[in-house]
């Protein structure tokens, strides 16, 4: 488990045009939220465990936001003011269980499915050029920029905190770029976020 307590992971689906385009859909009108359960949550080093029998599972490096200060109908305007921190975060899926369910609880749901790194205070990280890497043993499987996200980080806490409040300490995914692949046994993935640095984990069977 991670250091992380979130009363829920809020997850944005379909951000970024060219995932959407590789998943054959299109960016949608409103932000496409659903949620993992924290008791996904997993920390840097520890082994994501590929469940027996699901098929195919994917790493989908995202930028994460940890809320700070409740958030209930904020605005746009006053959305950085409630978020605490960035952190890398690997919203890990089991994609052919994705694409059998109408609802991604359980593709997104199983215990180690979501990597997070040490949380960076917002002060600390230039908003202006932040991106996410994504790297399987060492090579680069996923790069994107923030600037690219269909909804970007305020849209995004206004839309959620519109439907359910925000909570300090929640954690925010909000989306992940084109790349996306599936993982095997051995293989170590990584999501590196710009300036707020890396979470990194074996793979192993469960
Ligand atoms: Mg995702």
């Amino acid at each position: 488990m991670s250091d992380l307590r979130p009363s829920k992971i809020v997850c944005v689906g379909r951000n970024y045009a060219k995932h959407a385009a590789e998943m054959g859909d299109n960016v949608p009108t409103e932000p496409l939220i659903f949620l993992k359960p924290p008791s996904a949550l997993l920390a840097d080093g520890e082994p994501i465990v590929l469940p027996p029998g699901v098929g195919r599972v994917d790493f989908e490096g995202e930028i994460g936001i940890v809320i700070g200060r409740r958030a209930r109908a904020i605005t746009r305007d006053e959305a950085w003011e409630h978020v605490e921190a960035l952190v890398p975060v690997n919203d890990v899926t089991a994609r052919d269980l994705q694409r059998a369910d109408d609802q991604w609880t359980r593709a997104k749901g199983f215990d180690t499915f979501c990597p997070v790194g040490t949380p960076v205070p917002l002060a600390d990280v230039d908003l202006g050029t932040l991106s996410v890497v994504t790297r399987v043993d060492g090579e680069v499987r996923q790069r994107g920029d923030a600037a690219d996200m269909a909804f970007d980080v305020p849209a995004i806490l206004a839309f959620v905190s519109s439907i359910m409040t925000l909570e300090p300490g929640d954690l925010v995914a909000t989306g992940t770029p084109d790349g996306i692949g599936p993982l095997s046994a051995g293989e170590v993935v990584e999501v590196e976020v710009s300036g707020v640095g890396r979470v990194r984990n074996p793979v192993r069977q469960g």
